[in-house]
């Protein structure tokens, strides 16, 4: 029986079975986590459901002020859940620039906070002596949130925060790799919320796909791969759900001959190696102009050779990769980058200790058609491509079936971002890479995804407009 338990209805939930939660620091387990069942997926949205109708006809002013005292729950809790998160997930508490497991919980906490400032106005198209038009927001009605392994509480946070001011109820499933921190803070702030209005499920194999074809869940929010967001769509005609997937990408940064080498080596590398490279919107391929190539090659290998990797427990930079399966890809991609004949700068090999150990990888004079450049390795690993043409690298960056974001880096700002007006993706940057925040919209185009998430735009997909017309006269 697992220490950790399912949120149903308000109550904790145990399961017959359990799976094994890994810690990918040392590859030993961490502890169990119920198997949920189908019974239990049922029981869970059916307990969404019966709370949708008392939770809906709430204020907005009375949600927000639920959803506040949820960011406070969470900032009272913050140095144990990050010790989880930490485990589990395996980043450093700290980490390079500050970005690990404390700036997921403050990421937690922005993001709350500032949802809870939005509004769900009734906007007026028309008011004359024929008719009053009235364009109202209503709760799309119970939600299913998926979420990955890569920021587990941060995205839980992004899916069911929105939901809930909304006035949706809300069947949350974290990743089988990282489920604790987010069944750890469910419990936490459960007795802020009526029951059914948050529920947490755990399991693999079939759980997520039992919610996108579940009859009585209204909408899926995921984010995870392209393969599965496909499957979801598939799965999700059946009763029409509406669907916000957030999904991969394979962003290109152009670097033009006129950047400052020294200002901007940083800033990408921090950028790409981000979360250790796990981050859906890093920077993952680096084409850079040849008068500067060399220059901004050195640059990132000298950051590179002098970052850490290792376990939480040494205070590392980085940590390891999170899971076998996403560990196993960066090794393999790495490996058809050297039969391609590409120079490997830094790394290139797994750390020879337990754990998902890969250094941060710099990589130069690769062929646009390695796989390590056309693939998404998710992973710290970067490939950086020399160009002579811009309109050469450009069409290089938008040659790809994803368009989640993208940036030119140069010290012309309007060169740089007319280049950038024409890059394929749903966040374009100058000077700047994967950089969100709470109040931006966020999300992609061609098969990095469906709608966004964040600020008001986000808050919307959570809702169906009624339009209300009153007969006057
Ligand atoms: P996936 O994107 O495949 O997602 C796995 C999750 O989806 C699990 O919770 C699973 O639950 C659920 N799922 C599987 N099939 C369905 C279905 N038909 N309908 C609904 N849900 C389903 O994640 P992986 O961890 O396998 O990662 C694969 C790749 O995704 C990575 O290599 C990486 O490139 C990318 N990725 C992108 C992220 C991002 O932020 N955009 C984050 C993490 C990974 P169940 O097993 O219970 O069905």
């Amino acid at each position: 029986m697992s220490e950790f338990n399912m949120l149903i209805n308000g109550e904790a939930v145990g399961a017959d079975a359990s799976f094994d939660v890994i810690n990918p620091a040392n590859e030993q387990v961490i502890t169990q986590c119920p198997m949920a069942t189908e019974a239990h997926l049922n029981q869970a949205v059916a307990a969404a459901r019966a709370a949708l109708p008392a939770w809906s006809a709430k204020s907005m002013d009375e949600r927000r002020a639920v959803v506040l005292q949820i960011a406070d729950r969470i900032e009272a809790n913050m140095g144990e859940l990050a010790q989880l998160l930490s485990s589990e997930q395996g980043k450093p508490i700290e980490g390079f620039a500050g970005l690990g497991a404390m700036f997921e919980l403050g990421g937690c906490l922005a993001w709350i906070r500032y949802t809870a400032t939005l509004d769900l106005p009734v906007e007026v198209i028309q008011d004359n002596d024929d008719a009053r038009i009235e364009v109202h927001r209503k709760p799309v009605g119970v939600v299913g949130s998926i979420t990955p392994w890569n920021y587990p509480l941060l995205i839980t946070m992004w899916h069911v925060i929105p939901g809930l001011l909304a006035g949706c109820t809300v069947v949350a499933k974290p990743s089988e790799y990282t489920p604790l921190t987010v069944l750890k803070a469910a419990h936490l702030i459960n007795d802020l919320l009526p029951p059914g209005v948050l529920n947490v499920v755990t399991g693999k194999g079939d759980i997520g796909a039992g919610m996108s074809a579940h009859e009585d869940i209204d909408k899926i929010v995921f984010t995870g791969s392209t393969s599965t967001g496909k499957r979801i769509m598939e799965s999700a005609s059946g009763n029409l759900k509406r669907l916000t997937l957030e999904l991969g990408g394979n962003d290109a940064a152009i670097v033009l001959p006129d950047t400052n080498v020294a200002e901007a080596a940083g800033k990408i590398f921090a950028t790409a190696m981000i979360n250790n490279g796990q981050t859906c919107a890093a920077l993952k391929r680096l084409y850079v102009h040849e008068d500067i190539y060399d220059e901004m090659c050195d640059a990132l290998a000298g950051i590179a050779a002098s970052v850490t990797t290792g376990p939480a427990s040494e205070s590392p930079d980085f940590g390891p990769i999170q899971n076998k399966m996403q560990f196993d890809k960066v090794c393999d991609l790495a490996e058809a980058a050297k039969a391609d004949g590409a120079t490997f700068m830094t790394g290139g090999a797994p750390l020879e200790r337990d754990g998902y150990f890969f250094p941060v990888t710099i990589v130069r004079d690769i062929p646009e058609e390695s796989r390590l450049v056309q693939e998404e390795p998710f992973g710290p690993i970067l490939p950086v491509v020399k160009f002579t043409d811009v309109e050469d690298a450009l069409a290089r960056a938008n040659a790809v079936s994803v368009g989640l974001g993208g940036s030119v880096w140069s010290s012309n700002i309007e060169q740089a971002q007319a280049l950038a007006a024409r890059l394929e993706c749903g966040t374009a940057w100058v000077n700047n890479h994967a950089m969100i925040q709470p109040d931006a919209p966020f999300g992609g185009v061609k098969q990095s995804g469906l709608g966004v998430e964040f600020g008001r735009y986000g808050l919307v997909e959570y809702t169906n407009i009624q339009t209300m017309q009153i007969a006057k006269g």
